[in-house]
């Protein structure tokens, strides 16, 4: 009888595993092997090794990470920044012009404007909330438009819907960068986007033991990322393939609960009296609340916030709290806190962090798994240091 797979959660644990298991093993082997017996491939592309992501360890996560996301095809990759910059490489080509979001990752941010130029491609910001004002942007060579989910570290929440209306009216390819929702909130193929990338590094392994990459997504699209990684070299080593395929299988409880307590953290926040702003999309108060509300499952762990004291009370508090680590990185089991101007935004300019409104004394806290109270009393407690 064919295995009944169609909850999430039972498609993060059963697809893509081997049927019948490997030598009885219930996980996943790690074949550690950089290449494999030639089993009569016609392309280069098609041989079996590591580099070309190909192995048992690749095609399982290829196809759990498809099968999470609705769609069709899907690659990993040795980081996401890996995925995210093959990804772009493959759909674009010197001349090409791209419209991206204005409050991107600092690692996207600094690929656009450090490295496009030399490559010949071209690409402007766009204002993710303000549709109408695209259509004035849009060039003659203009490619693929290209947004994030939820954006880090302003937790802002794009017109996504309208993303996907005007790339298919424009015969763009529409990108999102779904690293900060995760798949358990939103899936970007069941409204239409063409691919979906993600820092596999965040919650979809959820350990912060490895990096990662993802590129979830339209086939012949996912197909022209493989060749052009293959090329490039952003291939993950099998040992990280079987954290991460580990890391998957409980993607959807740790996700929920970190749903659950960041939204509790959140409103504790919002209504202390020395914190000025909550950037949270779960909180009634976020511009784009309901926009998120009817796209999303659950909000996530990452919020932002400042402190009415400005950077020094920022910098107290981040020294003053004692579960959250100060670390970059996000979606994890342990809770981390960052000031994104020192970190992960730190390769942006100043004047490009005051255009998009991440203030020096911004904080960001990655929720993790850890009792929600004993946050909320680490964090409160911190808050009266002043
Ligand atoms: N996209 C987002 C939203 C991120 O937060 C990050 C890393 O922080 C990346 C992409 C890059 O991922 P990686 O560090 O795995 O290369």
């Amino acid at each position: 009888m064919e295995k009944i797979v169609k909850g999430l959660e039972t498609r993060l644990i059963h697809a893509g595993e081997p049927e019948p298991r490997i030598g009885g093993a219930v996980s996943m082997p790690i074949f550690q092997s950089s290449t494999f017996e030639y089993g009569g491939q016609a392309s280069y592309h098609d041989l079996k090794y590591i580099r070309l992501n190909n192995t048992p360890n690749h095609t399982a996560l290829h196809q759990k990470l498809a099968a999470i996301e609705n769609a069709p095809a899907a690659l990993v990759a040795a980081s996401g920044m890996a995925a995210i910059s093959a990804t772009l490489l493959a759909v674009l080509k010197s001349g090409d012009h791209l419209l991206a979001q204005n409050c991107l990752y600092g690692g996207t941010h600094n690929l656009l404007t450090d490295d496009f130029r030399d490559l010949g491609i071209t690409f402007d910001f766009i204002d993710g909330d303000n549709p109408a004002s695209w259509r004035g942007q849009i060039r003659p060579n203009t490619r693929a438009i290209y947004v994030e989910a939820i954006s880090n570290p302003l937790l802002e929440v794009a017109d996504l819907k309208a993303a996907v209306q005007f790339a298919r009216a424009h015969g763009l390819v529409s990108m999102i960068d779904n690293t900060c929702a995760s798949p358990v909130n939103f899936r970007p193929s069941e409204i239409g986007f063409d691919l979906s990338l993600h820092s596999a590094t965040k919650y979809l392994n959820g350990h912060d033991d490895i990096v990662a990459g993802a590129v979830i997504g339209r086939a012949d699209l996912v197909r022209a990322v493989t060749l052009k990684l293959n090329h490039l070299g952003g291939s993950l080593d099998p040992h990280a393939c079987f954290l991460l395929h580990r890391g998957i299988k409980t993607l959807a409880v740790r996700v929920r609960y970190q749903n659950e307590s960041a939204l509790r953290i959140a409103r504790f926040l919002e209504q202390h009296r020395q914190v000025a702003r909550v950037n949270y999309p779960g909180l009634e108060t976020h511009r784009q609340h309901a926009r998120a509300r009817e796209l999303f499952d659950g909000f996530g762990g990452l919020m932002s916030f400042e402190l009415a004291g400005g950077v020094a009370a920022a910098e107290r508090f981040v020294a003053g709290v004692t579960i959250p680590t100060c670390a970059p990185s996000l979606g994890g089991v342990d809770t981390l806190i960052v000031l994104p101007a020192r970190t992960s935004h730190a390769g942006m300019s100043a004047e490009d962090r005051a255009r998009i409104g991440i203030s020096d004394g911004l904080i960001r806290l990655s929720v993790g798994l850890e009792s929600t109270d004993d946050l909320i009393e680490d964090l409160d407690r911190a808050l009266g240091e002043r």
